[in-house]
């Protein structure tokens, strides 16, 4: 008998790797450390040329681009994986993007394009890509997963129309949860504690985030790619087979403290 955390036989597409430090590879690796076959799409030629490389690394033979904003161009991704493996066990979402100008001062500011190009990207295309998925899953106790951040329940200074677009996402979580769960697919969502990559240099002062969760958080560190990989392994497998609906914290914490620890020197 195989063990529950294997992956053997089972296929996982990834969307949102843009290089080495994406949330999205440190998924992909532990997936693919579990046996899973790992296919990738990206965003556009320019991260074609980063994904490529890191894909042969872990013998992936799918590595297609894909705008998530285009329907059509989401169905074409999702038909060419079927001609090619037939089925999907595993939907990775790690997809967001919001206006850089939107992502600093104040919410209010928001305009109406801004508002709408957040929500679409970030929240629109998991339910596209959900869509997409239920045929290719059928049958298979599918597992699909989305990131998250806990600007979706708190307001978080500078996160803004995205904390507003991870609310939602969350909500959509549940919502396709409710769905799919009668065919057997489970959808969670795994909420990250801030790690620097590419989507989060565009939020305002990141680096005080970074600190400021390193200090308040329980561990006293913040969390990296791999510890958001192995949960997402684990919510993928078997070993999470009765849980759907879900918004997993992976956050060293963070997200159960009221206030930072008091009267603690920097640092400590
Ligand atoms: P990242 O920049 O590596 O990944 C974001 C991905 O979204 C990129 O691969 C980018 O190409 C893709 N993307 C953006 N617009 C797209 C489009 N139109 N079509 C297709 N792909 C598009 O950054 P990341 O931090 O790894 O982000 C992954 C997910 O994790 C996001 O949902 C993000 O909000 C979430 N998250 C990040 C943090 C953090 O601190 N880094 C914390 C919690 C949650």
């Amino acid at each position: 008998m195989e063990p529950l955390l294997s992956l053997k036989g089972k296929t996982a597409l990834i969307f949102g790797v843009a290089n080495d430090r994406s949330i999205a590879w440190g998924i992909a690796q532990e997936l693919h450390r579990a046996g899973c076959t790992v296919g990738f799409s990206y965003a556009g030629e320019a991260l074609g040329k980063r994904v490529a490389p890191l894909a042969q690394s872990i013998n992936s033979t799918f590595v297609e681009p894909c705008d998530v904003a285009d329907d059509a161009q989401i169905e074409r991704l999702f038909g060419q994986w079927k001609e090619k493996f037939g089925s999907l066990d595993i939907l990775i979402h790690a997809v967001a993007f919001a206006d850089r100008n939107d992502l600093k001062d104040f919410f209010y500011t928001t305009n109406r394009q801004g508002f709408h190009l957040a929500m679409d990207i970030s929240v629109y295309s998991l339910v596209a890509m959900a869509r997409c998925a239920v045929p290719l899953m059928e049958g298979r106790n599918g597992s699909i997963l989305t990131l998250s951040y806990y600007g979706a329940e708190k307001v978080v200074k500078r996160y803004n129309i995205m904390g507003v677009a991870k609310s939602a996402l969350e909500a959509s979580m549940r919502y396709l949860a409710s769905d799919l769960g009668p065919m057997g697919i489970r959808v969670n969502a795994i909420s990250a504690g801030p790690i620097k990559t590419l989507a989060a240099s565009g939020i305002g002062e990141f680096r005080s985030m970074l600190k400021h969760h390193e200090k308040s958080s329980p561990l006293r560190r913040n969390v990296s790619q791999e510890e958001v990989g192995k949960s997402a392994l684990y919510l993928c497998s078997d070993l999470a087979s009765a849980v759907t609906g879900e918004v997993v914290h992976v956050d060293c914490g963070y997200n159960i403290m009221s206030t930072p620890p008091p009267n603690e020197p920097e640092g400590e």
